[in-house]
């Protein structure tokens, strides 16, 4: 069998230990984000309300960053163990940011970095209404085609407050709905168990306590709307780096070069720090977290179409 054409790439990588798990660094991180947002959602409780709405961007940011680290955790790539990237995952998606990891795994390890960019496979290039692509946009109907020709660019950025809000229901849909769809011995898994019950007390936290403790019910599912709203606009500000302009794909031949070929260099300067040290966006391939994580070309020489 040939050598797949990443391998000395890789074996550079592993003799200097760049892919190495930094078990440590990733539960620092975890555990200073979470004080810095529960502080903030401390101070938010003595805030007038002019000066929380001033605020509450802010809280978002580094909620937003929070959240991200789940990704990481989800890909097995922030600890070493097994153990350690479960565990790290269920604080940050089912506990703290109420997103099922098992829906996420799915959606964005399994489908998304399968096939960036991918016309009908990649689920980030597709969000109904809007288009991101020529081939989609032939096919939707006349009133979605005036949306998306004279709205999409208006809406844009005002229904990416949802954003965040739709991954949840898309995960608490995912979870209810994966007992009945799995095969008889999978339905109740322990990460299933995990997932589910984090989510609950997720619920729990964020909303049943504050309301038990005296806040009005308004002031609570006020903040928690606004705050996961922002964190939704966020999320795709970080999106849309990795996928505004990039080739939209409709055939390929070699998974690798797809990799490549559909992410992004970014060169940021000093806010760089802010942007990447704490989302840890990688600012080199978005869509090949790891070489290792590349499959093996398929060896088919079909016409690739790069737009
Ligand atoms: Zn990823």
């Amino acid at each position: 069998m040939a050598e797949h054409p990443l391998a000395d790439l890789r074996k550079k990588l592993k003799e200097e230990n760049l892919l190495d798990k930094p078990t440590s660094k990733s539960w620092t991180k975890v555990i200073i984000l979470f004080v810095i947002v529960f502080a903030l959602c401390t101070i938010h409780l003595f805030l007038p309300l002019v000066f929380g709405l001033l605020l509450i961007p802010i809280t978002a940011l580094f909620a937003t960053t929070l959240a991200m680290t789940g990704h990481e955790g989800v890909h097995s790539s922030a600890c070493r163990s097994k153990l350690g990237n479960i565990s790290l995952a269920a604080v940050v998606f089912p506990l703290f940011a109420g997103f099922s990891m098992e829906y996420w795994r799915e959606k964005h390890n399994m489908k998304h970095h399968a096939q960036p960019n991918v016309v009908n496979k990649d689920p980030d290039i597709h969000s109904w209404p809007f288009t991101f692509s020529q081939e989609e946009y032939i096919t939707s109907g006349p009133v979605r085609r005036f949306f998306q020709r004279n709205l999409q660019g208006w809406t844009f950025w005002p229904i990416s407050l949802l954003v965040g809000h739709l991954m949840r229901l898309d995960g608490l849909k995912y979870i209810a709905l994966k007992p009945f769809k799995s095969k008889k011995n999978k339905r109740i898994t322990k990460v299933w168990l995990l997932d589910t019950s984090l989510i609950l007390v997720h619920f729990a936290l964020w909303i049943a306590l504050p309301i038990f403790a005296g806040l009005s019910w308004q002031i609570t599912l006020g903040f928690y709307a606004l705050l996961w709203g922002l964190v939704g606009t966020f999320l795709t500000a970080i999106f849309i780096v990795g996928h505004a302009g990039r080739p939209i794909i409709s055939e390929y031949d070699q998974n690798w070069r797809l990799q490549i070929e559909t992410a992004r260099r970014i060169k940021f300067g000093p806010i760089r720090f802010i942007l990447f040290r704490w989302t840890r966006l990688p600012d080199r391939t978005p869509h090949a977290p790891s070489p290792l994580t590349l499959q093996p070309p398929k060896g088919s020489t079909t016409r690739q179409r790069v737009r």
